[in-house]
């Protein structure tokens, strides 16, 4: 157990059976068969075989809110790009490896990853509710890098004894796949920390399961004393229709910061009008560009691999589009550096 200390509001939220109950069942009814997402979206079958052999290791998962955002009868939409195995992904690359950011290298203690200074993720589970192509974490060893209950409880310890951190980054896996009893707990034993001011919240289920954002997981982030920040991940203006407008409006009160974060994709977002679509929408949402990354290199992605000289060449591009607030840092993630490595 890490210390006790009183905590600003230690009542937890009203349950709300109903809303929990609404998004559990959605992600258990996602489509993990590329045939059924083949059939839904009035697409020739023959995608589907190589998918389901590029899936086998890293199968396909799409909730089928996110596929309602797909356009039928185009291979080449998106957001399909993102969650469709391919053959490809089978193919070995010169460069492209399990671990490219050496993750592995930066635990401390149970789920406790830590690169930078005053800051650490801290990984609650492998899961998500979409399994994306180009995921750097697509070959992770969650079970064995303390994703699970017990390192929680040793990630906590960690974090109590090192006054150095001041902000926790909920990461995984998706983190908000934690049910809002788990949460309230885990955000309440945060609080106790003295030293952690701020939390932090890396997940794309704001955008790929809207219902998630339960009015209960506003309150209870509401009635943290921690700063709460939020960083969703959304590629593309497609992804963010209007439930997940809805459910952005339902988080405001407990998330007063909210970011995103993109990856630069061939075929999905390497185009100045497709970013500067989605900034703008972004915007309009109340949520702030933050990173767009470049890819990592992960065993798997290299078809989506997108080169730093385009990124610039983009970046000044959406510079000239766009105010400057809306302009995300073009970033990239080099192992031993003290930040993100900023490219433009
Ligand atoms: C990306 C990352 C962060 C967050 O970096 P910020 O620049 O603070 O957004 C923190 N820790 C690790 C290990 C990361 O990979
Ligand atoms: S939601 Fe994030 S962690 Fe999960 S597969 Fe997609 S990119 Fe990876």
């Amino acid at each position: 157990m890490i210390k006790a200390m009183p905590v600003s509001n230690p009542s937890p939220p009203t349950t709300s059976a109903a809303a929990s109950a609404c998004w559990k069942r959605e992600l258990a009814e996602a489509v993990r068969d590329p045939i059924e997402l083949c059939r839904l979206l009035d697409l020739d079958q023959t995608l589907a075989g190589p998918a389901a052999v590029a899936g086998s290791s890293f199968p396909l998962l799409v909730p089928r809110g996110f596929i309602a955002r797909m356009k039928p009868g185009d291979p080449t939409d998106p957001l399909l790009l993102q969650v469709l195995p391919r053959v490809e992904e089978c193919e070995e690359i010169v460069g492209f490896s399990a671990d490219p950011l050496a993750e592995q290298q930066a635990r401390r203690a149970g789920g406790l990853i830590q690169k930078y200074a005053g800051r650490a993720l801290l990984l609650l589970t492998g899961g998500c509710a979409v399994n994306c192509r180009y995921c750097f974490r697509r070959e992770f060893p969650y079970a064995a890098s303390g994703a699970t209950p017990a390192g929680l409880q040793a990630a906590l310890r960690e974090l109590a004894a090192d006054p150095s951190i001041h902000e926790v980054i909920l990461s995984g896996g998706d983190p908000l796949l934690f049910d809002d009893r788990q949460l309230d707990q885990l955000v309440v034993a945060l609080g106790a920390i003295p030293h952690v001011r701020r939390l932090r919240i890396h997940s794309r289920l704001p955008v790929v399961l809207p219902s998630r954002v339960t009015e209960d997981l506003t309150a209870l982030l509401a009635a943290s004393r921690l700063a709460v920040s939020l960083v969703i991940h959304a590629n593309h203006a497609a992804e963010l229709d209007s439930t997940v407008a809805e459910g952005l409006a339902r988080l405001t009160a407990g998330v007063p910061l909210r970011f995103n974060q993109a990856v630069l994709l061939r075929g999905v977002n390497d185009d100045a009008a497709v970013l500067a679509a989605l900034s703008e929408r972004l915007i309009d949402l109340g949520v702030a560009p933050y990173y767009l990354h470049l890819l990592d290199p992960v065993r798997g992605a290299a078809a989506f691999a997108v080169s730093e000289a385009r990124g610039r060449e983009l970046l000044d591009q959406l510079r000239r589009r766009l105010p400057g607030y809306a302009v995300p840092r073009l970033a990239r993630e080099l192992p031993g550096e003290p930040s993100k490595v900023w490219i433009a």
